[in-house]
Order: C-alpha cells, then sequence, then structure tokens
C-alpha cells in the first residue's frame, strides 16, 4: 500500500524487507520446482509468512486510524484465499511486490518531497553573536531577539532582522527567487537563508525559527504538500463505494466461475494504490517547483482554483505600478505660506502607509521642506479609497482625491483646472483641505512594472478572458496606466467595498476570479475572490495568510508561468485518476474476471500503475513554461532586460 513516509531513503531500514522476500521466493521456487521434495514442508511459506504479515500490519494500522476499512484489506483478503487454496509461491510474490512498490514508491516520493528539505537546509546552524563586546561564533540556538549578530560576506543570514550597522548586496533568491542582489544598508530589514554577498553587516536580531519569513515559508509549503483539493476528495469517496462493489463483483466471480484464482486477482488489481497516489504527487511536486522560485502556492485547492480561472483583477497601486510614486507637482492657493502648506500635508501624510503618503513624506523630507521630527502627533483617520485626514488643536485636515471635492462647497476654478491638468497626464493627483477650505493640491506618478505588455499577453496566451484593473484613483489616471500596461478592462473611482462588489460581479456572471494585490490594504478582496494572490510578500505576515499563491517578490511576470503550473497540474491530476487510477483497475478487474490474470500478474499490473502515477506527477518538478522561458531570452546575463 501507498503511505507517504517521513524522511525515507534507500538504507538497509527500507530494503531489507523486500530483498529478504525476493531470496526467500527464490529459494521457493526452487524447492517447489527444481529439488522437489527435498524439504518436509513447502519453503514458499516463509516469505508468505513474513511478508503477509507485513502487509497485514499495514492494512491493519490503517483500518484503526481512518476507523474505515480500507481498501489494504482486499490484499489480506486474497493472501488468505491464496494461502486457502494452497498457492503459496503466488501469495508470497503478491506480498514481495506489495512491499517492494512500496519501497519504490517512497523513494520516488522523496524526490518529489525534497523541497521542504531544501529549503530546511537554507537555515544557517552556526552564526557570529555579539557577546561581552566580540563577535563569537555561536550555534543558532542560542541567538534570542534583541541579540546582535554580524554576518560577512559570502555568509548566510540566519536571523530575520534589521541592520544595525554596515552595507551590503544582499541576494534574496532563496526566498523571493530574484537573483538580482539588492543593495540594504543601515535601517534595512533582513531575512533568513539569503546571502551577503559583499560587505560586513550587523544585524539586531527581531525573529527566529518559525516565525521568519523563511519559517512560514517552510510551514505554507508543508501544510500545502498536505492539502489534496477537491479532486482527491471525490477520489476518497469514490474509494469508499469501491470496496463493496468490488466485494460484489467478486461474488459473482466466484458463483459464476467457482475459480477462487479469479477472485484473488481481482482483489489484488482492485486496489486503488494509484488513486490514493493520483493528487498528492502532482500537489507535492507543484508546490515543491514554484517554492523554488519563490512562489507559494497553497495545497490541491489552490491548484484547481487557479487552474479554473477565467478572469484576474489587478490593483493598481504596487501591483501594476510600482508602488514608489513620485511627487511630480504641487499648487499652492494664492495667500497660503509654503512652510506651512508642507507641515500641513507632513502632519496628516505622517502615518500613512499608503505608497503615496510614503512618497509625499519622502519628497518632503528629501526637500528639506519642513523639519519632519517637528511635526505634531495629530489623530489620525484612513479614508479608504479617497486618502487621509488629521484631526489637531480643533482643526480637521485632509489629503485626499477628488472625492473630498463633493465636500466642498465653492471648489475654486484654479484648483480645477489644475487637476484637470494632471489627471491627463496619467497622474494622481490630491487636494490639500484645512476647516473645509482648500488650501493647494499635490500630484504623483508612479512607473508600469516591467514586461507589464508581456505579461498581459500571456495571461491571454494562456486562456485567461478577462484582465481588468481594478482602481481607487481616477479614471484619466487609470485609463492611462492601462494604455501603457496593455490592459483593456479597467474600473475606477473604487471604494475597497466597490472592489469586492466588482469581483461579486465577475462571479455572478459565472466567471472564476482571481485577485492580485499587496495583501495589505486589499485583504477582504483577496479573500472574497476565487484565489487571492498577494505580492511582494517577504516583508508581510498577513499577505502569506490571506492569499491562496503568494509572490515572495513584486515579481508580477511570474504569474502567467505560476497559473500555467497550476494549468498543467489540474490537468495531470485528471489524467493520472482517470487513465493510471479508475482505467487501468476496471480493465484490470474485468480481465481478472475473465481469468486473463494470474494474482501475480494482478499485482504486477497494480504497482506498475502505481509507480506510473508517481513518475508521471513527478515530472511537474521541473514543468517550465514556455512563454516564460521566452521572456527569459529578453534578459541579458545579468537579468536586466535587453531591448527589444
Ligand atoms: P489603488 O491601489 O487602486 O490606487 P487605493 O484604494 O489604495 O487604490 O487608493 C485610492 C486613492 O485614494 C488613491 O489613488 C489616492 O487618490 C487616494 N489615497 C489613498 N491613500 C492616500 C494617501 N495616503 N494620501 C492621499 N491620497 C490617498
Ligand atoms: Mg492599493
Amino acid at each position: 500500500m501507498a503511505k507517504q513516509k517521513k524522511n525515507s531513503i534507500i538504507n538497509f531500514k527500507t530494503i531489507w524487507l523486500p530483498t529478504l522476500l525476493l531470496v526467500t521466493i527464490i529459494l521457493g521456487a526452487l524447492f517447489n520446482y527444481v529439488w522437489k521434495d527435498v524439504l518436509p514442508f513447502n519453503f514458499a511459506l516463509i516469505p508468505l509468512v513474513i511478508g503477509g504479515a507485513k502487509v497485514i500490519i499495514d492494512a491493519l494500522e490503517a483500518t484503526i486510524k481512518k476507523r474505515k476499512i480500507t481498501a489494504g484489506m482486499l490484499v489480506v483478503l486474497a493472501l488468505i484465499g491464496t494461502t486457502y487454496v494452497g498457492e503459496y509461491l503466488s501469495g508470497a510474490i503478491v506480498c514481495f511486490m506489495m512491499v517492494f512498490g512500496e519501497v519504490l514508491e517512497d523513494i520516488t516520493m522523496l524526490k518529489t518531497k525534497n523541497a521542504v528539505s531544501e529549503l530546511v537546509k537554507l537555515v544557517p546552524m552556526k552564526c557570529r553573536k555579539l557577546i561581552d563586546g566580540q563577535f563569537q561564533l555561536v550555534s543558532i540556538k542560542q541567538v534570542r531577539k534583541g541579540d546582535t549578530i554580524q554576518v560577512q560576506a559570502g555568509e548566510k543570514i540566519a536571523v530575520d532582522g534589521k541592520i544595525i550597522k554596515g552595507q551590503a548586496a544582499i541576494n534574496e533568491a532563496a526566498i523571493t527567487g530574484e537573483s538580482m542582489p539588492v543593495d540594504k544598508k543601515s535601517g534595512d530589514s533582513v531575512f533568513v537563508g539569503t546571502l551577503n554577498e559583499n560587505g560586513v553587516i550587523e544585524i539586531e536580531t527581531e525573529k527566529l525559527g518559525g516565525e521568519t519569513v523563511l519559517g512560514k515559508i517552510i510551514k505554507t509549503v508543508k501544510d500545502a504538500q498536505d492539502n489534496k483539493g477537491n479532486a482527491q476528495k471525490i477520489a476518497d469517496k469514490f474509494s469508499e463505494f469501491f470496496l463493496p462493489v468490488i466485494l460484489i463483483i467478486c461474488a459473482i466471480v466466484w458463483f459464476a466461475t467457482g475459480e477462487l484464482i479469479r477472485v484473488m486477482s481481482v482483489l489484488v488489481i482492485a486496489c486503488p494504490c494509484a488513486l490514493v497516489l493520483a493528487t498528492p504527487t502532482v500537489v507535492i511536486a507543484a508546490v515543491g517547483n514554484a517554492a523554488k522560485k519563490g512562489v507559494l502556492i497553497k495545497g490541491g485547492d489552490a491548484i484547481e482554483g487557479a487552474a479554473k480561472i477565467t478572469t484576474i483583477c489587478f490593483d493598481k497601486t504596487g501591483t501594476i505600478t510600482k508602488g514608489t510614486p513620485q511627487v511630480v507637482s504641487t499648487h499652492i492657493m494664492k495667500g497660503v505660506n509654503e512652510a506651512e502648506y508642507y507641515k500641513t500635508i507632513a502632519m496628516v501624510e505622517k502615518n500613512s502607509s499608503h505608497p503615496i503618503g510614503k512618497a509625499i513624506m519622502k519628497n518632503i523630507s528629501n526637500q528639506s521642506r519642513v523639519d519632519v521630527k517637528s511635526i505634531p502627533n495629530a489623530e489620525f483617520e484612513m479614508l479608504f479609497g479617497r486618502g487621509v485626514k488629521a484631526t489637531y488643536n480643533n482643526s480637521v485636515y485632509e489629503v485626499s482625491n477628488k472625492k473630498c471635492l463633493e465636500d466642498i462647497k465653492n471648489v475654486p476654478e484654479e484648483i480645477k483646472q489644475y487637476i484637470a491638468k494632471e489627471e491627463s497626464k496619467g497622474r494622481t493627483t490630491m487636494v490639500v483641505v484645512e476647516n473645509g477650505n482648500i488650501i493647494g493640491g499635490i500630484a504623483v506618478a508612479d512607473t508600469i512594472r516591467d514586461n507589464i505588455k508581456e505579461t498581459m499577453h500571456q495571461f491571454k496566451e494562456i486562456g485567461i478572458k478577462h484582465v481588468v484593473m481594478l482602481t481607487g484613483d481616477n479614471e484619466y489616471t487609470a485609463k492611462a496606466i492601462c494604455e501603457e500596461a496593455g490592459i483593456t478592462e479597467f474600473r475606477a473611482n473604487l471604494l475597497p467595498e466597490d472592489k469586492l462588489s466588482a469581483i461579486k460581479e465577475f462571479q455572478e456572471k459565472g466567471e472564476k476570479v482571481a485577485m492580485v494585490g499587496d495583501g495589505v490594504n486589499d485583504a477582504p478582496a483577496l479573500v472574497l475572490s476565487d484565489i487571492g494572490i498577494a505580492m511582494g510578500a517577504a516583508g508581510t505576515d498577513v499577505a502569506i495568510e490571506s492569499s491562496s499563491i503568494t509572490l515572495m517578490s513584486d515579481r508580477i511576470d511570474m504569474l502567467p508561468a505560476t497559473f500555467a503550473l497550476c494549468k498543467k497540474s489540474y490537468f495531470m491530476i485528471k489524467q493520472n485518476i482517470i487513465v493510471f487510477a479508475v482505467c487501468v483497475n476496471i480493465a484490470g478487474v474485468l480481465l481478472s474476471g475473465l481469468g486473463f490474470l494470474s494474482p501475480i500478474a494482478a499485482a504486477l499490473v497494480h504497482n506498475a500503475s502505481s509507480i506510473f502515477v508517481v513518475l508521471n506527477s513527478s515530472r511537474m518538478l521541473s514543468y517550465k513554461y514556455k512563454g516564460s522561458e521566452k521572456r527569459r531570452s529578453n534578459y541579458d546575463e545579468e537579468g536586466i532586460p535587453c531591448v527589444h
């Protein structure tokens, strides 16, 4: 029977039993046919008893664990039958096939399962910890939160934390799949398993072990590999009906032919091992394949869901665009003091985590327009899909998009023109309001991500019908961005709840919807959609939790390949179930019933189908989407896109 054992390798423990059985079976055959009547007993009883014990114990174990009669009992019945009719050698060979088949499966499975062990290997066992003013090499177990550790060039980082001294180029490929090193300096976050390529850095430890990003990835991949998905649930249901049906068939065969040996063959071939293996093997291979590229797929359900997607919705900021907007213009109303103006904006945006807020703060501090440290702490409120608001000393301030104009009576012509001019250039424009009076405007522009056009084209290529951008921004900016990105459908001026209704609307039309976002302010949309995809998740825990598929990097161009992988995997699952499990089983039962298959031949076919399933599935380990290969050829050796 197929069992997924942990950590089994080709060693004495796994190989002794099949070897012993094989040797005793050969001896048994010799005593049966060559050295007849030498022994006072049938030597084939030895392998039959040893192998039979193993098969019976396994079947009983499974039955007790699942609290129901499992398919393994079919083989037990067959063994009892063969023993009863005195076919000891046949029974022994069936036992050997079962035991040997399981070892073969384990070995092949292990190859597929090692995605997790490869990830675990990324965690360094030792690191240099600051003890009494000196860095000493200690075991990672001796490091605690708050400890300072030093990482030299060429070493892997052992903790999640912040750089407090030094700078270095960090290769984060282990986590994000992106091999271009990222320059990091004091204040930047670093992660376990990433590689310091050149400098010497000191890190303050924030997270260890299972709490780290890598720890979460390992847990997600492990859980994902155990999530079988719907197809398997149907298969499991099927195998419940299977048992009584097979027993009835056996009864019919016995009554019709009176040949117990045919019944034995039916019992052996009917055992649905291939069916049990059909899905998990594909899921394990596909999840492992994706994990190596920095894509977390949460198991069978996610694979199945992604394979059926017909519509993909994208958030704009940080998803289609790089999410690092720049302030491109400001407009200060007459009579407003410039320093006061920037101080107001800074006070409102200070606590905003939105990319726009960050861009504005960066611009203000870079231009030294205001001493950012002197900005008072106002009461802060986020206005989703609109902007931000702050209350300080009984005054109300707001930095928001056009929507706030609805609350203002006499909107000056001057600001209307400013907004119209900026929006026509595809820029996101906000107005600054103090106690209901507009004191100015500010516009930011974001750049779209690399390779977006090609990516959108690939979605069409793999059969996604609609690619839609959902944005809280205005329709002019949305249109400009979509034109540049090659997206034909968009919805603008959406509040977060409007994004939810847009997704619902598509779903009501019968579309299967995927939502791609950064996972921070669009978590509800990720959860509501059929498949939520969060990107750039290396920094945020929420993103990994609220999505079905997580891109650790922000390489949106990894997505078409991910969908292609899921589609192919789902196809393979169906192929495994239908071709290798159901068809082989039905044909086998028929042939056995008709007397064309001996119990030994039945055991052979039965095991062959299981091993075929495992081998077939392991192909998903190395599956590559052709389109993405073509795209990769557009990069030079250093990973920089070539002009074409
Ligand atoms: P999207 O991600 O599609 O741009 P959001 O809901 O995140 O949509 O934002 C919608 C709009 O709300 C932005 O385009 C911007 O006009 C406004 N907005 C959001 N956050 C801020 C902020 N911190 N400051 C000013 N305006 C903001
Ligand atoms: Mg957003």
